[in-house]
């Protein structure tokens, strides 16, 4: 179970998206990857195997920048590490998705996306996901009914984000079985699955509850039970210090 990321602002995000991937190296990891948001609207996704510093010297060595991304570090659960298998998956260039956890019913959803014509680049659950969202984008959903569908077809435990060019500008999380935390900004909104890969940007957090599925946007965020019906959801502030979440002498966050 390993880590997201996500943002959507008025300034670059990269570097936001890139240092939240470092803040939540400590719960290891094999693999990172990134889509970012070009001018252009087009998702340009990067990924490597191993540390994050692999994925950002090639973030560095390109010249984009976006408003708006997602990003991961992988602890592989299907499939080998390997940059194919790194997170975020797309389906051709319509839907990128960003996934913790497992979906149990991956092989019965990937026989049916064969069979409708969709192809695999990768041995991964998470895959399929993206394909069953370009499905239902294909056949007009919006981004945020294409995952509340999508959602109510996949066992097993997740948290999600996802972002398209068509319906470009928000993210669509949610969760069930894995945590995940909405991070509240000035004309500006954040997403993570651990608290600490935010501390930098803001300290007012809302924690999703179980099921729960939010629509991320730049001035605002909405949340939905997984029944698709408007909820309400505490916003709370961090107390945390960075020094907290400092593994500080151990080695590993468990040990302290
Ligand atoms: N099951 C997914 C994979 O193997 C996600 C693993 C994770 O939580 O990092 O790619």
């Amino acid at each position: 179970m390993c880590g997201i990321v996500g943002a959507i602002a008025d300034r670059n995000v990269l570097p936001i998206l890139m240092d939240g991937l470092q803040r939540m190296e400590y719960r290891g990891y094999d693999s990172a990857g990134v889509a970012i948001r070009e001018a252009s609207g087009a998702l340009k996704r990067f990924r490597s195997l191993g540390k994050v510093g692999n994925l950002k010297q090639l973030v560095d060595s390109s010249d984009v920048t976006g408003d708006l991304g997602i990003a991961h570090t992988r602890w592989a659960t299907h499939g080998v590490p390997a940059e194919r298998n790194a997170h975020p998956h797309m389906s051709g260039v319509r839907v990128a998705v960003v996934h913790n956890g497992i979906v149990e019913n991956h092989n019965t959803l990937r026989d049916r996306l064969l069979e409708q014509g969709y192809s695999f680049t990768s041995e991964t659950d998470t895959e399929v996901i993206a394909h069953l969202l370009a499905h239902k984008l294909e056949s007009g959903r919006d981004l945020f009914s294409a995952v509340l569908e999508a959602s109510q077809e996949l066992t097993g435990a997740y948290a999600l984000a996802v972002a398209s060019p068509e319906d470009g500008d928000r993210i669509v999380v949610t969760r069930a079985g894995s945590p995940l935390v909405i991070g509240l900004g000035e004309g500006e909104n954040f997403i993570a699955s651990d608290v600490t890969a935010l501390l930098p940007v803001t300290r007012s957090f809302i924690f999703l509850e179980e099921g729960d599925i939010a629509e991320v946007r730049r001035d605002g965020v909405t949340i939905y039970n997984s029944a698709g019906k408007l909820v309400e959801r505490e916003i709370k502030q961090s107390t945390m210090s960075d020094a907290n979440v400092d593994k500080g002498p151990y080695r590993h966050y468990m040990l302290k």
